[in-house]
């Protein structure tokens, strides 16, 4: 019913563009076709194996080869020891043969060399060198400091712009939470509770909703041609393009407003556990606002749970199923009408959503407190708690603009 993310270490990841300061472009996007080519090569054949070579077999079938196409000694290994992961994962998947798409290459220390103080990367492709200054705010560089890492992967999108996606290890370590808060998520707005008051934050998910909505007219539209116009295809996937990229925006501005707030007041953040409200749903709905919602949750979800590994800051999924049907103050059944909730025993009245941040708390507390070594009157547990005063009436509502 209720789980921490567990502590331990993680990945995550340095993402920047990158410009370069020695080398050229078209040399680099050479490298990383020669790569691409050289690593679907392998895929290619290893896809026609029943068994899986083991990584010794690997460096007899194709070490030499590679070598002979000028790839150095660590990339030919990375080129093969890819392969075979994005092989396996397929087939674990019952999924189709892989086929890269994307431009890049994984390099290994070895042929990397990072100046984080500088933000410089540089990376030996075959018998090139390409030097790379990251365009990032240095603060957010600098955080990656004195961290581990193994690999760096470099790539280049469609407009012709670098990446460089640097994973680095985290010890997550998280603190002994004092007070919780907790979070309903839906496509409006997100309700915050921590025990005494509600706050309710607007996204920007139905700003996102609109446009994806906006692209699915056009598909309507031109039901028969849109997918070979050139211009509404391509004013489609704009458009789609937009939406995610507010989602993702916004959930990782969010994810930051809420666990540094967390952290600041010792609390562990509550959240719905997503994983199990949807294995548990018949079946996937395809509509729109539907795909959307899981969309922005699990991205809105992930974002959260990010920050609070770099941040040290607990995190506890609790199981959501049941939490807009109790009353929190007096736990028998609420009738809606519409989104309002009310519960005709003691007279609770408020939205769904608030019901949902205040039972998630409230279900947290009650199988947190032992395990925290709360005592019987745990923090943040008063009579406000039960839902008098102010969230009887006119709930507070904070407008952040983040
Ligand atoms: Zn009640």
């Amino acid at each position: 019913m209720i789980r921490m993310v567990p502590r331990g270490e993680y990945m995550l990841t340095l993402k920047a563009r990158g410009v370069l300061v020695d080398g050229s472009l078209e040399e680099l996007r050479e490298e990383l076709y020669m790569t691409r080519r050289a690593i679907q090569y392998v895929i290619n054949i290893l896809w026609e194996l029943d068994k899986l070579p083991t990584i010794n077999q690997l460096h007899q079938m194709f070490y030499k080869q590679l070598r002979e196409q000028g790839f150095r000694a660590h990339q030919a290994k990375q080129i093969y020891k890819y392969s075979r992961a994005l092989v396996k994962s397929a087939r674990e998947n019952g999924g189709r043969k892989p086929i890269l798409r994307k431009l890049s290459a994984r390099l290994d220390k070895y042929d990397t060399s990072i100046d984080l103080e500088n933000q410089i990367v540089i990376v030996k492709l075959r018998n090139k060198i390409f030097k790379i200054k990251l365009l990032h705010h240095r603060d957010y560089i600098r955080k990656f400091i004195g961290r581990k890492w193994y690999e760096v992967i470099i790539s280049i999108d469609k407009q012709g712009r670098i990446w460089v996606n640097i994973p680095f290890r985290w010890k997550y370590e998280p603190y002994k939470p004092k007070r919780i808060v907790s979070i309903d998520i839906n496509l409006r707005k997100i309700v915050v509770y921590d025990g005494k008051s509600i706050r309710r934050v607007d996204t920007r998910f139905m700003e996102a909703f609109s446009l994806k909505i906006h692209a699915e007219k056009l598909q309507k539209k031109y039901p028969k041609t849109w997918w070979y116009n050139r211009r509404i295809l391509d004013r489609i996937r704009s458009l789609h393009r937009r939406s995610r990229n507010i989602v993702v925006d916004w959930s990782h501005k969010f994810a930051k407003y809420i666990i540094l707030k967390a952290k600041r007041t010792r609390s562990a953040i509550v959240l719905e556990d997503l994983e199990k409200l949807w294995l548990n749903a018949p079946r996937k709905s395809s509509i729109l606002a539907d795909k959307l919602s899981r969309f922005a949750y699990r991205k809105l979800q992930l974002a959260i749970i990010t920050k609070a590994i770099e941040y040290n800051v607990p995190v506890i999924l609790v199981n959501p199923m049941g939490t807009s049907t109790t009353c929190p103050r007096c736990r028998s059944k609420l009738y809606y009408n519409h989104r309002l909730a009310i519960c005709r025993r003691c007279g609770f009245i408020t939205d769904r959503d608030t019901v949902g941040a205040m039972n998630i708390y409230l279900r947290t507390l009650g199988r947190m407190s032992p395990l925290l070594g709360w005592g019987r009157s745990a923090p943040a547990m008063n009579d406000e708690t039960r839902g008098s005063g102010r969230t009887k009436d006119e709930p507070m509502t904070v407008h952040i603009h983040l």
